[in-house]
């Protein structure tokens, strides 16, 4: 039932969180572009040495990074600004592990960073640097340092626009993380209360609740708002590339979980070898080696090979007919498509899309998702349905384990269990109970002349007879071989007598046999109170039968009336024994 109301609750949460993201994308995407100053086109550049040796300046197309060589750490980039400026004018720059300053002629009006080696680089920030209005046709030139070379030279997109355009434009840009973080917090969230089931794929679970975590990590580095809540370049440049590192290392160690067993083995090279890569560049960068940044090459000439292996051992399980490789098919290919995009831009340094491609695919994730949990609701309702099937079983034992097969009437186990219970429960009502002991008469007799089989049928057919003319809840017990007993809550002896009484006379008159007649005799016994025990109960109710088979058979005998000590006053004075 509580799995049904989750499925419910998610076939409408996922349609509305996509189309709500659907309608954003439309509304967001050429709002962007309308009002966009993009700052491109013809730019100069030379490196540090070349300018110290005067040579001539070389022309690039911006936001392409200028070829710098590998051996210069610092370039100096020009552009000419528009003699027209806007009101306010300001530049919005983005950085990576770059220290820079911005000069407007000869005069230097930002600076970030000391241009010099520092340890664990100087993270990645956007900038807002204000340009004075009287700055319009003036050269607008930037010296950047970088440790890392495909970092150097490298500003994204560079806008000049109002101060107020640039603070839109900033928050503008992390409307896909606005969307994607939320979806993704929720599947989080989702798969956490799914994964306490003790039906859920526990190590699946674990690493897939790894890769979601890390994935909304790396989206919120990938944002641009972050920078208001806690600015601190460094330590969100080492989170985001910590995260690019990981995710490719979780979701294969997702797909190990999945795949069949035969392909386990070559996902699991491919973990190794990725650990061994995070591990590596994650030492260099402490020992000071901007080791994140360089290991990026490594790590990106890994990537499609791991993938590749990855999506190959998913191909052939998924073709097998293994449904949890064919459904974590779909965000791998979508992941794998936009991480290669997203690398070639980062990497090759051509900005082919404004920001991340990643974060989009949040939506394919929810394809695995809505899987594995539909997958888990089939696997709770098969346990549910085997777990009542065992329970009927169970009770079935328990109540085989306390009938007789023969007369279907309880056994002794059953007598001392509700004596037992009848007693304590008595103790605190104050109200009697009684019991009566049958036994047929001469039995041995209808054994001896018709054969045990007819007398086994008698038994059958004197514990029916009997059952026919007592209530359900009065306890019927075959106390052994032709003996019967049954305990009468909230009853008199009196009353007793009376049911015992009508009893005998009904199983005399009954045609149980058609070979013999059938008597029985019947001692009644009622309880005492709390100095009263069930042995002594049954040992009074056993002389009572005892009496009545004594005094000729076929006949009710009540225990000796000088016995009743503490329900005297609930026994009629006139009271037969
Ligand atoms: P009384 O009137 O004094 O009770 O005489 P009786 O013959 O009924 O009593 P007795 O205790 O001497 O004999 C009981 C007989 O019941 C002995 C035994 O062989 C028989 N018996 C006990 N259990 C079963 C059973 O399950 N099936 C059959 N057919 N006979 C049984
Ligand atoms: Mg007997
Ligand atoms: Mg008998």
């Amino acid at each position: 039932m509580q799995a049904r109301s989750a499925k419910g609750w998610m076939a409408i949460v996922l349609p509305l969180m996509t189309s709500l993201v659907l309608l954003l994308l439309i509304l967001a995407l050429p709002f962007g572009r309308g009002i966009a100053a993009e700052l491109g086109g013809r730019w100069y550049w030379q490196t540090e040495s070349e300018a110290a040796a005067g040579a001539p300046w070389q022309s690039f197309d911006f936001p392409h990074t200028p070829p710098v060589g590998s051996d210069d750490d610092k370039v100096w980039l020009k552009t000419e600004l528009p003699q027209e400026l806007p009101h306010d004018a300001s530049l919005l720059i983005q950085t990576r592990d770059q220290a820079f300053e911005v000069w407007l002629d000869d005069e230097c009006i930002y600076r970030y960073g000391e241009l010099k080696p520092s340890f664990m680089s100087y993270g990645q920030r956007w900038h807002i640097v204000s340009i004075p209005d009287d700055a319009g046709g003036k050269e607008l030139r930037l010296h950047a340092y970088s440790a890392s070379a495909h970092s150097l030279g490298y500003f994204g997109k560079m806008w000049l626009d109002s101060n107020v355009e640039q603070v839109l434009r900033i928050f503008r840009q992390d409307v896909p993380y606005a969307m994607n973080i939320p979806l993704a917090g929720f599947m989080l969230v989702m798969i956490l209360i799914y994964a306490t089931s003790p039906a859920a794929p526990k190590r699946l679970y674990k690493s897939f609740i790894a890769f979601i975590f890390t994935f909304l990590c790396w989206m919120v580095c990938a944002t641009n708002s972050k920078q208001y809540v806690l600015d601190a370049p460094v330590f969100w440049r080492f989170c985001m590339q910590s995260a690019e590192y990981l995710l490719p290392l979780l979701a294969n160690m997702v797909i190990f979980q999945v795949v069949d067993t035969s392909y386990k083995r070559m996902v699991r090279w491919t973990v190794f070898i990725y650990i061994v890569l995070f591990l590596g560049v994650l030492s260099a960068e402490f020992l000071g080696f901007n080791g994140m940044s360089r290991g990026q090459a490594a790590f990106y000439f890994l990537l499609p090979v791991m993938e590749g292996i990855a999506l190959y051992a998913i191909w052939r399980s998924a073709h097998q007919g293994n449904m949890y490789a064919r459904a974590v098919s779909v965000p791998l290919v979508f992941m794998a498509g936009a991480g290669t995009i997203d690398g070639i831009s980062l990497y090759g340094h051509k900005v082919l899309m404004e920001g991340y491609v990643l974060p989009y695919t949040t939506l394919s994730l929810c394809v695995f998702v809505v899987f594995i949990v539909r997958h888990q609701i089939k696997r709770e309702r098969t346990l549910m349905s085997r777990n009542t099937g065992l329970q009927q079983e169970v009770s079935q034992a328990m109540e085989k384990a306390v009938r007789d097969n023969l007369t279907q009437c309880y056994n002794r186990n059953k007598l001392e269990a509700v004596l037992a219970e009848e007693i304590f429960r008595h103790q605190k009502e104050e109200e009697p109970f009684s019991i009566i002991m049958l036994d047929i008469d001469f039995f041995k007799h209808v054994n001896d002349t018709f054969g045990h089989e007819v007398g086994d049928e008698v038994l059958a057919g004197f514990a029916e007879v009997v059952r026919s003319h007592i209530k359900k809840k009065d306890l019927f017990v075959r106390w052994g071989g032709e003996e019967f007993l049954i305990l009468f809550q909230h009853c008199t002896g009196e009353e007793a007598m009376m049911i015992a009484e009508r009893l005998r006379v009904q199983v005399s008159m009954a045609k149980i046999h058609e070979k013999c007649n059938i008597t029985c005799s019947i001692g009644v016994a009622s309880w005492h109170g709390v100095t009263d025990s069930a042995t002594q109960l049954l040992k009074r109710v056993d002389d009572a039968l005892y009496t009545a088979k004594r005094t000729g058979r076929n006949r009710v005998c009540r225990e000796p009336r000088n016995n009743m000590h503490w329900f005297k006053n609930l026994y009629n004075e006139e009271g037969t024994e």
